[in-house]
């Protein structure tokens, strides 16, 4: 596995660049890393989630893992804590805006290279590009009746309900309630409402599981010829085992394993990754587009737009500097060549756009 920094290894970064625009049978796998510059505040943060939980319950000690640890639930308190952070969680995540590598992922998949996107990411950040994501944890979209399993769209009055330290009911098991009760059958037990996520100690043996397990078996049917792994210090058991399958049929079909993450990752990968490029993500994802222009029609159209807005400012500024020399007529006149400046100017721009919009069709 070699180390490659963005700036020592340039060259080396551009080879891997056009080895994706080459690749077509991509597969990727995505972390937390590539969500930071969403406006989701890291939780570890000083004004992350977890500072806020130990501001609202100051006489509780208990660590993030744990926040996510099924087994911890059980305990009253924590329960609480796990709602009140669910709750918050989820106002975060519907403000937040996806990012460069999520743009960059989507542009790949809409060229036919990715087979499967894979994320660990619960913040459904993939839905506002439109981008098709397997997701290995679940989604803070949804939630699920922890009685009869009916899932519904995590919305705002739900995500109320959570911030006061409690689930909401289930309405299907209270349809039903209703009913068994009208006809004097004996009373069930009325569901909870839970975010639809994988949690630590979570036997994950339900439909999502299985459906993960399928899209894993069919593309390595299909013999992947790059695995991209990005914004991941590669913690979690299920996702390692998921990335050295992967790794392992991509090397058989002779294309290459690459990590982007921030930090660098053990010897243990050291015959899984080909290279790890230690970098933030969104950093690495703008200098592949550099490199083999994936958003080169945005970007010319943009060069041309600030080119236009320039020159348009400058004839102005001129403008205002003769109105000061002149006398009154001739700063009229000015005025009007100010406005025959800028009408050109506009029709030019629009001769250009025209003519870089043919080139590129
Ligand atoms: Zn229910």
């Amino acid at each position: 596995m070699q180390a490659l920094t963005i700036r020592e290894n340039a060259r080396t970064i551009e080879e891997i660049s056009w080895q994706i625009a080459h690749a077509k049978k991509m597969v990727v796998v995505t972390g937390a890393g590539i969500s930071t510059s969403s406006g989701i505040p890291d939780f570890r943060s000083k004004e992350g989630l977890y500072e806020m939980i130990k501001n609202k319950f100051p006489n509780e000690r208990i660590t993030g893992q744990q926040l996510f640890d099924k087994s911890y639930l059980n305990n009253e308190k924590i329960r609480k804590m796990f709602y009140v952070f669910m709750g918050e969680l989820h106002s975060l995540t519907t403000a937040a805006v996806p990012t460069m590598t999520h743009r960059f992922f989507k542009r790949l998949s809409e060229q036919k290279k990715i087979m499967h996107y894979y994320t660990q990411n619960i913040d459904n950040l993939e839905a506002a590009v439109d981008l098709d994501a397997v997701q290995l944890h679940g989604t803070m979209n949804e939630v699920y009746c922890d009685t009869c399993g009916f899932t519904v769209q995590f919305t705002k009055v739900h995500a109320e309900i959570f911030k006061k330290g409690v689930p909401p009911q289930c309405n299907e098991c209270r349809k039903r309630e209703a009913i068994r009760q009208a006809s004097g059958k004996r009373k069930h037990r009325i569901g909870d409402l839970q975010p639809n996520i994988t949690l630590y100690n979570d036997v994950d043996d339900t439909t999502r599981g299985v459906y993960i397990q399928k899209c894993v078996k069919n593309d390595l049917r299909k013999k992947p010829d790059y695995l991209l792994v990005a914004g991941t210090s590669l913690k979690v058991y299920g996702v390692k085992n998921l990335i050295k399958q992967l790794a392992k049929s991509v090397h058989q079909n002779d294309g290459k394993v690459v990590l982007v993450n921030l930090s660098g990752v053990g010897k243990e990968w050291n015959s899984v990754f080909d290279y790890q490029i230690l970098a933030h993500v969104d950093e690495w994802a703008e200098l592949v587009e550099e490199h083999i222009g994936l958003n080169k029609t945005q970007k010319l159209l943009m060069g041309i737009a600030k080119k236009t807005s320039a020159s348009v400012n400058e004839s102005i500024s001129k403008g205002r500097v003769k109105r000061r020399r002149k006398d009154r007529d001739q700063d009229r006149e000015n005025v009007g060549s100010n406005n025959d400046c800028k009408k050109k100017t506009l029709k030019r721009s629009k001769a250009e756009v025209l003519e870089v919009v043919e080139a590129l069709q």
